[in-house]
């Protein structure tokens, strides 16, 4: 009996393998599991994830560009804006808003035919 192998049936979040700015206005991240996602800038911001912002796009232009841009280990990243703000990704979130045609494409459930 191994005590360290108890059953975490947790979904592991998506790590990151690299993360860097595409021009002024995205940032690329690149997943350990090969996927490769684009993500403006202005989505990001939009759906920043923070009780503060609570989904309101309603930012000036300054909140759509970086002036920090950092890994948190890798399940999470950290972007602080240039109006100051600061936004937490965790990766699992980051994953789920990718739009590249792949995951776009991607149907929420596998097709059981029901
Ligand atoms: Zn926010
Ligand atoms: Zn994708």
């Amino acid at each position: 009996m191994d005590p360290l192998k108890s059953k975490t049936a947790a979904i592991k979040p998506p790590r990151i393998k690299g993360l860097n700015e595409v021009g002024r206005y995205a940032i690329g991240v690149q997943w350990a599991d090969g996927h490769d996602s684009i993500f403006p800038l202005a989505s990001l911001r939009r759906f920043c994830p923070c009780n503060e912002c609570g989904g309101d796009a309603d930012a000036g232009a300054q909140a759509q560009h970086l002036s920090q841009l950092s890994r948190l280990g890798e399940h999470g990243v950290y972007l602080r804006w240039a109006d100051g703000h600061e936004t937490l990704y965790t990766t699992a979130q980051m994953r789920a808003a990718c739009r590249c045609a792949f995951c776009a494409g991607e149907p929420e459930r596998p097709l059981t035919g029901g």
